[in-house]
């Protein structure tokens, strides 16, 4: 969803109003699709996968919530219900029933426009954080990222930060080579220009601090002509 135009998909009876939302979130940039009922929701859900669904509640067929309901059979994305009624008592089926956002009509263009734009930031910003991976187990040997230490049967290896980056980058790219060059450009954010034997040399420290005696069952590796991998080697 970060790298196009949110996909959003409204589901409302009046054509007037359908028109009309459409084209003030399509001017705003995202990409619209539109339904006038839930059996043409269905059809638009089966061949696309919105980023943020915005449904009218009393629809001629059924209602926005049954089409709530489907669409969290398959995605956590945002949900707004937009309705005439204002009951207290809809509002709370309507969050109860996997809705994220309740907008009672008649609403402002802008209201509308801020709540989509305000769900879709908070979406993606809980999926990054759940994609922040803060710690790597691998047998013996873990990574406490946010600290950037790393244990080899729970006793302190004690890296320097350089050390550690580079274990982290290779395990990342775990049992894939990488270069000396691509390895001093992600540690030292700089082009080694060449000249890679600082990081020969804090591999050749890096593999006493986390094998010491040769016992476990990873290792660092040197790929011949390619450079530097960590690998399971029995
Ligand atoms: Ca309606």
């Amino acid at each position: 969803m970060s790298d196009r135009q949110p996909v959003l998909l409204v589901v409302e009876d009046e054509p007037e109003v359908l028109r009309i939302n459409a084209r003030i979130l399509a001017r705003r940039g995202y990409t619209v699709y539109t339904a006038e009922s839930c059996c043409r929701a269905y059809e638009r859900l089966a061949e696309i996968a919105p980023d943020l669904l915005i449904l009218d509640i009393m629809l001629p067929d059924g209602s926005g919530y049954d089409i709530c309901d489907k669409f969290r059979q398959t995605s956590d994305h945002p949900v707004i219900f937009l309705t005439g009624k204002s009951e207290t008592q809809d509002k709370i089926e309507g969050l109860g029933r996997g809705g994220d956002y309740y907008l009672t009509k008649p609403y402002d263009a802008n209201e509308l426009l801020a709540v989509v734009s305000r769900l879709i930031k908070r979406y993606l910003e809980t999926k990054q954080k759940h994609r922040q991976i803060t710690e790597i187990i691998k047998g013996p040997l873990s990574l406490d990222i946010p600290k950037a230490r790393a244990a080899v049967n729970g006793v302190d290896a004690g890296l320097t930060a350089k050390e550690f980056a580079l274990l982290l980058e290779l395990l990342r790219n775990e049992d894939k080579d990488v270069s000396p060059q691509e390895l001093y450009e992600k540690v030292w954010g700089v082009t080694a220009g060449g000249d890679t034997r600082t990081v020969r040399f804090h591999i050749r420290n890096l593999r006493k601090k986390i094998n010491a005696d040769n016992s476990n069952d990873y290792d660092i590796v040197s790929v011949y002509g390619k450079g530097y991998m960590f690998t399971t080697i029995r």
